[in-house]
């Protein structure tokens, strides 16, 4: 039953990357009746920020009505005088050539540090003019600040199995390893002051907001932030690791903010897997993670370690979680 229902409403996946130009993840959107929204980011292994937008903003007009793009800005000049201007003067370009966003990245807070290397928070004063220009122009800020907080536990303590091996692969972005870097809570708290500090910014916390491990905790968050909302990129299995406990803790979590939680996968295509290949890994991400709020059954997925009970949400929330939220979020999504 729900996978009809899967194939009769249409969907958008608000968070992945399109990162070459080949256009398989638009010929998947067509076979799945999706839309897709590309976001733009200053990740050193992605390609240029201009080349990000470009593979969006250029696309074959066969699929131009199907790709949707975020914008960015570098923050390579950061702290030489007048970056900002060319910041925003960055993101005006992006807009013009049809961006429905602004993407800031986890490098704010992890990666960028001034010349005594002290760590550049989201919150620090040298961003506030780009984040009052977003506030005033009603552009909304997605924004991928911290990670997730399996990053600062032992490997052991990890509730997902996809962290556990990822940090265990990676021990140089484990910061349970790294005690030097801010830890989670200067992560969250910066993105919070930076909040308070622009009340009208129209905001997007990408990947739950980094409080994916408790619906609790981004429950209060979205309670104590009345204008944001969150993505559910790559974060699906948390809620599946929660429902394997607790199912009706996180329904009614869902239920609650129905309006506030826009669907996104976090694929990237950066040419490296055959066509066919991406083909069935993103099709079936999107079908599972649609049957997980659909379906009212025991369900597994590869890297959540117990069974979990489907979700069993009405096709008139799974329309806002998977199409509607994001065109309320990214309102030039409709133009
Ligand atoms: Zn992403």
């Amino acid at each position: 039953m729900s996978i009809s229902l899967y194939n009769s409403i249409p969907k958008i996946d608000a968070h992945l990357h399109l990162n070459t130009n080949r256009y398989t993840l638009a010929e998947i959107a067509l076979m799945n009746d999706f839309r897709i929204l590309t976001i733009n980011t200053e990740v050193p292994f992605f390609p240029e920020l201009n080349k990000q937008q470009s593979l969006a903003a250029d696309s074959p007009t066969k699929f131009s009505e199907r790709i949707d793009f975020i914008t960015s800005f570098t923050t390579e000049n950061w702290g030489k005088f007048g970056w900002q201007d060319k910041a925003i003067e960055q993101i005006e370009h992006g807009l013009n050539r049809g961006a429905v966003g602004v993407k800031i990245w986890k490098n704010i807070g992890m990666e960028l540090t001034d010349r005594e290397g002290n760590y550049i928070m989201a919150d620090h004063p040298s961003f506030a003019p780009i984040y009052s220009f977003l506030a005033e122009n009603n552009i909304p800020l997605l924004a991928h600040l911290g990670e997730p907080r399996n990053c600062w536990l032992p490997v052991s303590e990890m509730t997902v199995t996809s962290d556990a091996e990822y940090f265990s692969g990676h021990p140089q972005y484990h910061m349970y390893l790294h005690p030097e870097f801010p830890s989670y809570k200067e992560q969250l708290k910066a993105r919070d002051r930076l909040l308070a500090d622009h009340p009208n910014l129209k905001f997007i916390g990408a990947h739950l907001a980094s409080l994916e491990w408790s619906v609790d905790e981004i429950a209060k968050w979205l309670d104590q932030h009345p204008n944001s909302g969150v993505d559910l990129a790559e974060r699906v299995c948390h809620l599946q690791h929660q429902a394997s406990g607790e199912p009706k803790k996180v329904k009614e979590f869902i239920m609650a903010y129905q309006d506030r939680i826009i669907y996104g996968s976090d694929q990237i295509d950066d040419g490296s897997l055959p066509e066919n290949n991406l083909k069935a890994t993103l099709q079936e991400k999107w079908l599972n993670e649609f049957l997980f709020f659909s379906e009212h059954n025991v369900q597994t997925a590869w890297n959540v370690e117990k069974p979990f009970l489907g979700l069993g949400l009405k096709e008139t929330v799974l329309k806002k979680i998977f199409h509607d939220n994001a065109l309320s979020y990214y309102p030039q999504l409709r133009s």
